[in-house]
């Protein structure tokens, strides 16, 4: 943290019908001796205060620094954040975010998305939703990220304000071979759509997903089949090449890959 050397790569989310929509932030580490440090090698500050809440101001001003500069280069983009428990549940978590926001106002908090977990509302399921429901009057919006795993009930859907939903990379993965897998995200999927939210699949690897996650109804794709993360100087070029007849291309040997270059 002192040495400043965290930093964010994006990954494209592309809307079925619209195309690129928006990116998830997603934040690494330089290490000096080995390199780049992905979230689950240090997982451990990622959750613990008081590394969770310097981690997390210091990605909120790294994700709206950058909003704001691909807004002046023209691209509205939403911009997800992963927020940890910890810091949400942190007395601290709405200054930290009023403060991003002043610092940022070009950025409107539209554009926003707050991706949370289950664990904060499964340790303090009333301060979450008090936390939730200020963020969603400024008009930030709140997808439940990694949905499907784990204890989350029924009853956050009705109780928390969510808008979107982020089902389960593990789900998807096995959508064309496993029946069961099959059935929970069409489930999930009609079950957002009655709730009138959205749904963003995880972790799409290939064509013949996009096609089945097509044919049951889900908003929007994320995943290795669409692009990796990438570093922010990448984004503006690959929606720009973004080419989304390639992505319903029925031909399964098309490249796995969706830029048009
Ligand atoms: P997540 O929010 O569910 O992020 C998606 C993860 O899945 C990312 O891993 C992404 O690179 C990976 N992924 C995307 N598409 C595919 C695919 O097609 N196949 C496979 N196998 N994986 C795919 P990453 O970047 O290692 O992040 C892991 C987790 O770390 C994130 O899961 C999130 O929970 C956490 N994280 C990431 N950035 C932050 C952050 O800034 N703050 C906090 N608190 N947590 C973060
Ligand atoms: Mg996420
Ligand atoms: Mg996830």
């Amino acid at each position: 943290m002192d040495t400043g050397q965290l930093f964010l790569h994006f990954q494209p989310v592309v809307d079925m019908e619209s195309g690129p929509s928006g990116v998830e932030a997603l934040v690494r580490l330089r290490h000096p001796q080995q390199g780049v440090l992905f979230p689950s090698s240090f997982r451990k500050a990622l959750d613990n205060p008081p590394m969770s809440r310097r981690i997390g101001c210091a990605v909120l001003d790294m994700a709206l620094t950058q909003t704001e500069l691909w807004r002046r280069q023209g691209f509205h983009l939403r911009m997800g954040i992963n927020i940890s428990a910890c810091h949400l549940l942190d007395p601290q978590f709405r200054v930290d975010l009023h403060q991003a926001l002043e610092l940022h106002p070009e950025v409107p908090p539209e554009s926003l998305i707050l991706e949370i977990t289950e664990t904060a509302p499964m340790m303090d399921f009333e301060k979450a939703r008090k936390v939730l429901i200020a963020c969603e009057k400024l008009g930030i919006q709140i997808a439940l990220d990694d949905f499907g795993t784990g204890n989350a009930s029924l009853t956050w859907l009705q109780k928390l304000p969510a808008h979107i939903l982020k089902i389960d990379q593990s789900f998807v993965r096995d959508i064309l071979g496993e029946t069961r897998d099959h059935a929970i995200v069409s489930g999930i999927v009609t079950s957002a759509r009655l709730l009138g939210l959205e749904t963003v699949a995880e972790g799409v690897d290939t064509v013949e997903q996009v096609q089945q996650l097509r044919a049951i109804g889900c908003h929007s794709l994320q995943g290795y089949a669409i692009a990796r993360p990438m570093p922010p100087e990448d984004v503006p070029g690959w929606f720009n090449s973004f080419d989304r007849d390639r992505m319903m291309a029925v031909d399964p040997l098309f490249p796995a890959r969706f830029s048009a270059s």
